[in-house]
């Protein structure tokens, strides 16, 4: 079959996609690109053409940013209720639709419906949470020391915001950006990943239909990102980058808006260790670890990169956690019985696979899994590797895919230095019944996000970022407002 041609949809598949919008959504209004330029959207689980959606041009970037500029004053002056009201409309809106939701997000990314289920919750959660924090954004009041005046702080919105999110999780990556700039008063264009640009489509309708003010939220799938978001960092009137992807394209990120001293939060990748100590529970660690590990199929910047593990207890882990993991069923997400879908694409899976080649090639044993299936879609099953040596490449790179690369250590100073030989710095998990060392430990690892005998960290309350290579700014939580707000002093006499 032509991989160009949409295939032949089973009907409801079908009725679902026709309810996704097609086009750009440019501060309210569905348009064509300029030229009606398209782009394929691929399902992982065969490889075939699903649809295909506007590609946005630079010209229509700048519309998006006109109309967002043409909102900023009326929206930032809107009472903050209101705002908090209509993200809240929006999350209930994400609540009576989840079940297209989360069945669009496994037709475009590929993970198994339960997975794409929880990011509905998740990522809806982002609108319940900052409707909140729409009305509690606070300054303060004070005498100067001196006694010589007064001194006023004001919060303001920091005006249009460019969003740039990834494919992993497309729902939840875009809300933890939209909730807090429209709860702090800032008009939004989002630029989706080009393979999974659907769910964010129809997320704009249903905030479309809540009654999303114009000019306030702009949505542009495009297959030439960096061309499309150039004139944009150019442009003076944007006023803040907010990017979740890879390192290096945030690196590169940060340089084209050094330029115009545009403010940016980098929310990047990460090489997550997940660290046993000798008096761990064992079986506690196993089922954290599954989950840190295979939550989102592995394509989560939080997901264990690193096993190290005691060597007092890591035969038992090795063995339990392998037993655990061999009850994934590989198949396609949209499945009954599917608990471990196809990776996003062929380049994905290809570098899943070149890494854990790389490990074994260099000694690493393999004990569950580790090569690619045949037929179509971009499937890898779980996989197990044990006595990783220090200089396979999978213990320094993002693997993003379910394999679990475990490495021994003796004593806890070897397993800290273990979990923080890495330029990344996002999550950490550890895993010890002795609360002094959880909490020395988590004190000592360099990383924004420690979990402790724990092996899921996000949580819309929380504030969710990294350190070194991980980028950043925070996202959730109190903090997560902050990044579209700035600090005004107003100096009064007294
Ligand atoms: P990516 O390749 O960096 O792409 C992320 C986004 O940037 C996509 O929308 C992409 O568009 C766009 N993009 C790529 N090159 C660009 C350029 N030169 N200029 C402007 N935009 C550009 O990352 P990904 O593969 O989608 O996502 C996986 C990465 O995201 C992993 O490293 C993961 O750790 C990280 N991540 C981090 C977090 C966090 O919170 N720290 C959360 C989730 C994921 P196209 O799709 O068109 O290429």
């Amino acid at each position: 079959m032509d991989k160009e041609t949409p295939r032949q949809l089973d009907a409801d598949t079908r009725s679902l996609l026709d309810s996704v919008p097609t086009q750009l959504f440019l501060g309210g209004k569905w348009c064509d690109a300029e030229g009606s330029g398209t782009f394929p959207v691929i399902d992982p689980s065969t490889g075939d053409v699903l649809t295909r959606v506007a590609d946005a041009r630079p010209v229509d970037a700048m519309r998006a940013l006109d109309a967002a500029t043409a909102a900023q004053k009326s929206f930032a002056a809107a009472a903050p209720r209101e705002r908090g009201e209509l993200l809240r409309s929006v999350w209930q809106a994400i609540s009576e639709h989840a079940d297209d939701l989360a069945r669009l997000m496994t037709l475009e990314m590929g993970k198994a419906l339960p997975e794409s289920r929880a990011e509905v919750s998740y990522g809806g959660e982002f609108f319940r949470w900052f409707s909140e924090e729409a009305v509690r954004v606070a300054g303060r009041f004070t005498q100067a020391p001196a006694g010589n005046g007064r001194i006023l702080v004001t919060r303001q919105p920091v005006g249009p915001v460019l969003a740039i999110t990834p494919w992993n999780f497309p729902l939840a990556m875009g809300t933890r950006k939209i909730g807090p700039a429209l709860a702090a008063g800032c008009p939004i264009i989002v630029k989706p990943a080009s393979a999974t640009p659907l769910t964010m489509l129809y997320l704009a309708k249903l905030m479309q239909d809540a009654g999303l003010p114009e000019g306030v939220l702009s949505v542009l799938p495009s297959s030439s990102s960096s061309e499309v978001t150039q004139p944009l960092l150019d442009d003076p009137r944007l006023r803040k980058l907010t990017f979740t992807g890879s390192t290096e394209v945030g690196r590169s990120l940060v340089e084209k808006s050094a330029h115009g001293l545009l403010r940016t939060s980098m929310e990047l990748g990460g090489n997550a260790p997940f660290v046993v100590f000798d008096d761990a529970d064992v079986d506690a660690a196993v089922a954290g670890a599954t989950l840190a590990k295979m939550r989102n199929g592995g394509e989560a910047c939080t997901a264990a990169n690193r096993f190290h593990v005691d060597n007092a207890v890591r035969d038992e882990f090795t063995t339990k956690l392998t037993d655990k993991l061999r009850e994934y069923v590989l198949g396609p997400g949209l499945d009954p019985d599917t608990t471990l879908g196809p990776l996003v694409n062929a380049d994905q899976r290809n570098k899943v696979d070149e890494l854990v080649r790389d490990a074994v090639d260099k000694g690493a044993t393999p004990v569950l899994g580790g090569t690619v299936p045949d037929g179509p879609g971009f499937f890898y099953p779980a996989t197990v590797l044990t006595d990783v040596p220090a200089d396979a490449r999978i213990l320094k790179e993002e693997v993003f895919g379910p394999v679990v690369a475990i490495r021994g250590f003796d004593g806890e100073d070897e397993g800290v230095a273990a979990a923080n030989d890495t330029e990344y710095g996002l999550a950490a998990y550890v895993y010890t019944r002795d609360l002094d060392r959880a909490l020395r430990v988590a004190e000592n690892i360099e990383s924004g996000m420690v979990g402790v005998n724990r092996g899921v960290l996000s949580d819309t309350a929380a504030p969710f970022g990294g350190i070194k290579a991980s980028g950043f700014g925070r996202e959730g939580g109190i903090e997560g407002i902050d990044e579209y707000l700035e600090t005004k002093y107003i100096a009064l006499t007294d």
